[in-house]
């Protein structure tokens, strides 16, 4: 059966292409078009938005955000044997796809952003996910080039990433989310949706950008919550000896005895002023 825009049925593309995953790439695909649908509309309207994706592979969802009406979408993917069945999707969509054949982590995409509202949506290998939204988050411009980041994780990654203190997901990703956005999880993937099924349960993890946060050094943020999680088990002073320990809680007026996931991303921006 066509699916609704009109394109072959992903399994069908899939096996035309000879698109077998590869693990190396981590090629879990989405097949079922309603769920790439709900992917995208968890990155809210699509309308006029340049959408920046990551990792299309075989197209699922990239059909979706430009069923749903994304002005265009500039598409990078690291496997070449994708770009095929990315050419077709383009042809159905004149001139709304843009297919780069290359690896994301070496992407300048602040370069690309054209004018106008970008966002981005992607369902990554979790590994190159996270670092991808720690490059998109560090430490550039603020506020950055993008209104929203839409991206599927590990649950176990997502959960640090919304976490906040007192929670045992809190550390070093929850204070750098918490203190540049707004970050929520939308809704679970269960392993069977992928194909093939991967060990965890996946996550759409959705993020926008805090209109002022805190002023503060990026490297003195990363200096402070790097000691103090090191070692999150100790109270601070110990942890933070190396830069200073009690002298600096003293003047951050924050009490020595606390450890570190106790601390709100604000006590660690202070923290950080202070060094
Ligand atoms: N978006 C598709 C979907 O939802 O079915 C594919 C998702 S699959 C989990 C991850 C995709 O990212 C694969 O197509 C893989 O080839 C691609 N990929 C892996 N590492 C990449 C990188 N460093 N840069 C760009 N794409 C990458």
């Amino acid at each position: 059966m066509a699916a609704l825009d009109g394109l072959p049925p992903l399994r069908e593309v899939i096996q035309r292409h000879g698109l077998d995953a590869r693990k190396a790439l981590g090629q879990n695909f989405l097949l079922d078009l309603n769920l790439t649908q709900k992917v995208a509309r968890a990155a809210g309207s699509l309308d006029g938005v340049t959408v920046f994706e990551v990792g299309p592979g075989p197209g699922g969802l990239t059909r979706a955000i430009l069923a749903l009406g994304a002005a265009k979408v500039i598409a990078v993917e690291r496997d070449p044997r994708c770009l095929p069945a990315l050419a077709e999707i383009a042809d159905h969509y004149p001139g709304r796809l843009d297919v780069i054949e290359g690896d994301a982590l070496k992407t300048d995409f602040a370069a690309l952003a054209p004018e106008g509202p970008v966002k981005i949506i992607a369902n990554l290998p979790y590994n190159v996910g996270t670092q991808l939204l720690v490059n998109w988050l560090l430490p550039g411009h603020w506020p950055p080039f993008w209104q929203s980041l839409t991206l599927m994780f590990q649950k176990e990654v997502g959960q640090r990433i919304v976490a906040n203190e007192d929670d045992d997901h809190y550390g070093r990703l929850g204070v750098l989310c918490g203190w540049r956005t707004n970050a929520h999880m939308a809704f679970d993937v269960p392993p069977q949706a992928f194909t093939p099924p991967p060990k965890v349960v996946s996550t759409v993890v959705h993020l926008t950008p805090k209109e002022n946060p805190i002023l503060c050094s990026v490297d003195k943020l990363e200096r402070v919550t790097q000691a103090a999680f090191g070692q999150r088990r100790k109270m601070l002073r110990q942890s933070l000896k190396p830069l200073g320990g009690e002298a600096l809680l003293q003047k951050a007026g924050i009490d020595p005895q606390r450890r570190a996931e106790t601390l709100s991303v604000e006590e660690f921006c202070r923290l950080a002023n202070c060094l």
